[in-house]
């Protein structure tokens, strides 16, 4: 094994914030990065330092830079003939345990850090999910709200008029995330098939006439759910019955509610970037199914909801208020803060998982493991959609697709193994911190293959 002899650099950081304010230092204008190396390296550093070959192979530099970052100019002309250019990317970041893998977020609000978080995130969920998938992101600061289907198609093409270069299916296998689903993943791989020539599985989320898996547009939400029961077993509870908040009434949070719906449970939030709705008569499959009909125009408005079903509507504000037993939040990044986490336990909130990427502030994620509920950090909580990726994959390359009972079941085995690995990982006395547990799990994994290939 390929080791050197000196090893002047071993633990050259004195603390692990020594090692957190170079990591700002090198990156300054990242925020979001820092905030998710922050949480990631308070969990893993006893690990990574009490560790000789983890020092000797330079585990904790090597493990928050990306293999490699690709920022790319997309032209692309709008219906009225003007010509607008907006960026792209793709962050590689780690490799080790398969070929990249991770969404293609379309929103104004994408940035160099935005996406290093996300695909630093993806490399530890995609390690917790026991499939051979490393870890990436991408995405554009385009916003697809307002435009027409002609100008998202355009958008589309252009954005991977450039990113073909870059992927493949053995390289990186880009999905879909916030402001890219099921239309925008058609117009990218039939792109795709016209430049290469080649029918292949180079993205997931795929429509299921041509190669996309079953179910996989549910499983971000159902895993979510699933993730949720496995939490509330441990304390020998369950769904029946609880009172449930959602953010988000995208992707993640409609399915998040179909399940629950089904499970027995009672969701009676949802929002969007403009404010909440309360339903606290509970929201029923005929509603979301409502809600799916609205928000395939990406910019419906939930206050339609309020308006058709004549409920409350809460505008600017995000649902944390409202009393509940179970909290998901399903939308974006840190939309729920100090104050948001106090409220919810004050009101008698005793179970939060995260459907999103990072919805909860570093201090909210510290009150809810202090006050001791049952917090599912979103790698581990939302890793169903990249799972059933994985899935997508494997029917790709066999050409034999599953049934819907096979792939839920899939699923369901999936999430009871990452939560099985946050328990392993994470349990002290009577109490599991899923977070350490999830980072932890994630990165030996990952860890312990890169000792494995040397220092590539
Ligand atoms: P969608 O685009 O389908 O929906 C996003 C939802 O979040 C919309 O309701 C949107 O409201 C809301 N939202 C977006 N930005 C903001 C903001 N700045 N403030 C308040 N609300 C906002 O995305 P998804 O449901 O796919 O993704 C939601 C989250 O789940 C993201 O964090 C994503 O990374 C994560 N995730 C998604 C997976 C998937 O399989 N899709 C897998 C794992 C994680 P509006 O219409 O006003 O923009």
């Amino acid at each position: 094994l390929l080791l050197p002899d000196n090893y002047d650099f071993l633990l050259k950081y004195k603390s692990k914030k020594e090692f957190l304010d170079s990591v700002v230092d090198n990156y300054s204008d990242q925020k979001e990065f820092h905030q998710a190396v922050e949480e990631v390296i308070h969990s893993i550093w006893d690990t990574a330092t009490s560790s000789e070959e983890y020092c000797k192979f330079n585990i904790l530099d090597r493990i928050v830079v990306p293999d490699r970052t690709i920022i790319f100019r997309i032209p692309w002309m709008d219906d009225k003939n003007n010509v607008h250019v907006n960026l792209g990317y793709r962050i590689q970041f780690n490799s080790a345990i398969g070929p990249y893998k991770g969404g293609l977020r379309f929103h104004p609000n994408v940035n160099l850090g935005v996406l290093k978080f996300l695909a630093f995130e993806q490399v530890f969920k995609n390690s917790l999910t026991g499939l051979n998938l490393g870890g990436g992101k991408g995405g554009s600061n385009f916003d697809p709200k307002g435009k027409s289907d002609k100008e998202i198609m355009s958008f589309c093409y252009a954005f991977m008029n450039e990113l073909y270069r870059h992927i493949g299916r053995r390289t990186d296998i880009p999905a879909g995330d916030i402001g890219v689903g099921a239309r925008e993943i058609g117009y990218m791989f039939g792109q795709y098939k016209k430049i290469r020539n080649a029918f292949t599985g180079v993205l997931t989320g795929k429509g299921t006439n041509w190669g996309g898996s079953l179910i996989r547009p549910e499983a971000t939400g159902y895993g979510l759910v699933y993730f949720v029961l496995e939490m509330l077993d441990t304390r020998k509870d369950s769904l029946k019955g609880k009172t449930v908040t959602v953010s988000g009434s995208g992707n993640v949070a409609q399915f998040a509610c179909e399940k629950l719906i089904e499970l027995g449970a009672k969701p009676v939030t949802l929002s969007d970037s403009s404010g909440f709705i309360h339903d606290p008569d509970g929201i029923t499959q005929e509603k979301i199914e409502y809600v799916k009909k609205l928000k395939s125009v990406r910019s419906a408005r939930i206050l339609e909801y309020a308006k058709k079903f004549n409920v409350e509507y809460v505008e600017g504000k995000r649902p944390w208020s409202i009393k509940c037993d179970i909290a998901l939040p399903c939308a974006t990044e840190n939309e729920l803060n100090l104050d948001d986490a106090k409220q919810l336990t004050h009101n008698g909130c005793y179970v939060v998982a995260e459907g999103a990427n990072m919805p909860s502030t570093t201090n909210a994620v510290h009150h809810f493991i202090n006050q001791k509920i049952l917090f599912g950090p979103g790698k581990a909580a939302n890793a169903g959609g990249v799972a059933i990726s994985g899935i997508e994959m494997s029917q790709n390359s066999t050409r034999i697709p599953l049934t819907r009972d096979k792939v839920d079941g899939l699923l369901k085995e999936i999430m009871q193994r990452v939560h099985n690995t946050c328990v392993k990982y994470g349990k002290k006395d009577d109490f599991v911190n899923y977070v350490d547990g999830a980072n932890i799990g994630g990165f030996v994994r990952v860890a312990d293959s890169m000792i494995d290939q040397g220092i590539v």
